[in-house]
């Protein structure tokens, strides 16, 4: 193997046991949450037809034109990592046959893979919470999703996320608004990037997501989207507005909120921070009522959202809110041979019958001396010794390995496990 094997791939990150408290409280806090708001998880594949997301997040995207992990595999077929988890979603729908009017709330999350320049909070392999409400026109599911959003923040302890929402209106209404778009972004033709230039004939609203900075003045002049809604956007989003009011959740309406891809339509929101630099999106999302039909399936409205775990991670490390990371609860000490083969059933036998606590047995040997230096590494708040001489009389010593936690004690190797459990119950709930 060359040296360049055993280096990670660039923009791909390892996830070490160090910091995975983090990661696990952000999973069963979101778990936690969705199950209490009614979507259930499902599960798709990480790789797709190629061709499914060029339909589905359009063509004059960063995502398609420059970011795909594309391939063709050993039998031809053209194929990708997917970027995001929303054409996957409505590709299941539609294959399963799970469309036919019916509603669904579904959530999944795993890795997506875009080959960005990589940087703090920006990386080639990353992972998202998807949340996908299918069937719903809103505005209420959009009031409600945004809700869950703003719960998460809650329950995460993260005080630093301010939620800016916009209105897209219908792709009818757009079209006018893009026409004006493109007039005015041709008087200006001198000051857009080669992207953009692309994009002005393609799909001009992009141009307003750019992120070069040298292009921000001239989109600043821009007309804005929201002075070009149909009547009915326009009543979607104003009883959106008042559905937030009376849910006490803040928000700013960002006029210039068009959001990265392409098929969105009306509601979208994004929840940025200032607490990660520029990377300052960490959720964000949006009405979609025209995916759907336009990938084959019956049209169907739909809202979904993405959160960006590792910027959320980096969030919650800032917070300080996670729990600590997994310590052992009890460290077995055993003398070798006989006494070790009566440790290791011993330590069998406690997990058995106390699932939910760490027990770690003493393994490869040494003295009593080495074995106390490991248990304390442990983090266990107890220890449990068996030597020749407790073996013999069937007992065993339970040690605290902590300050304040009582005095040591014998108990019978028989009634070893309601007594840890017990000495746990009161010490270490
Ligand atoms: P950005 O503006 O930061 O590029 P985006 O508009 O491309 O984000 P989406 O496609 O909407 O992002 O993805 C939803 C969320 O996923 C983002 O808000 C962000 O938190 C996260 N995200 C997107 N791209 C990356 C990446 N390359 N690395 C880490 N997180 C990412
Ligand atoms: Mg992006």
């Amino acid at each position: 193997m060359s040296s360049q094997g055993v280096q990670p791939v660039k923009g791909m990150n390892d996830v070490l046991p160090d910091e995975i408290h983090r990661w696990q409280f952000l999973e069963s806090t979101v778990r936690e949450l969705l199950h209490a708001y009614g979507y259930d998880e499902m599960r798709v594949p990480v790789v797709e037809h190629t061709d499914l997301f060029k339909r589905a997040i359009g063509e004059y995207t960063d995502v398609v034109e420059k970011e795909m992990y594309s391939f063709e595999d050993k039998g031809g077929e053209r194929l990708t990592l997917r970027p995001e988890a929303t054409a996957g979603i409505v590709r299941a729908m539609i294959s399963n046959g799970l469309l036919r009017g019916a509603r669904h709330k579904l959530w999944c999350v795993g890795p997506m893979f875009r080959h960005e320049k990589p940087q703090k909070g920006r990386f080639r392999q990353f992972h998202q919470i998807d949340v996908e409400a299918v069937g719903f026109a809103g505005p209420d599911i959009d009031a409600e999703l945004i809700a869950l959003t703003a719960a998460f923040w809650q329950r995460l302890g993260i005080g630093r996320a301010r939620l800016q929402i916009n209105s897209l209106g219908t792709a009818e209404a757009r079209r006018d608004y893009r026409a004006k778009l493109a007039a005015y972004f041709r008087e200006h033709e001198a000051a857009l990037d080669e992207d953009s230039l692309r994009r002005l004939e393609g799909n001009p609203l992009r141009i307003l997501d750019s992120k070069n900075t040298d292009m921000q003045a001239v989109i600043a002049g821009a007309p804005l989207l929201p002075e070009h809604l149909d009547a009915e956007s326009k009543a979607h989003f104003a009883e959106l507005c008042a559905m937030l009011d009376a849910l006490g959740i803040a928000y700013e309406i960002n006029p210039r909120l068009v959001r990265g891809l392409d098929y969105y339509s009306r509601t979208v929101f994004e929840w940025v921070t200032d607490a990660l630099g520029a990377q300052d999106a960490v959720c964000s999302g949006g009405r979609y009522d025209g995916l759907i039909s336009q990938l084959g399936g019956e049209a169907t409205p739909a809202i979904g959202f993405a959160m960006g775990v590792e910027r959320v991670v980096a969030l919650i490390e800032q917070a300080g809110t996670a729990p600590a990371a997994a310590a052992a609860d009890v460290y077995l000490v055993a003398q070798a041979e006989a006494p070790l083969r009566t440790a290791m059933r011993l330590a069998e036998a406690l997990r058995r019958e106390l699932p939910a606590r760490r027990i770690e047995l003493n393994l490869g040997g040494g003295n009593f001396k080495a074995q106390f230096r490991r248990a304390d590494r442990s983090g266990a708040a107890l220890a449990l010794v068996l030597g020749d001489d407790e073996l013999t009389r069937g007992v065993v010593q339970m040690k605290p390995l902590r300050e304040g936690l009582g005095d040591p004690a014998e108990v019978t190797i028989d009634n070893a496990s309601t007594a840890v459990g017990a000495w746990l119950a009161t010490r270490r709930p």
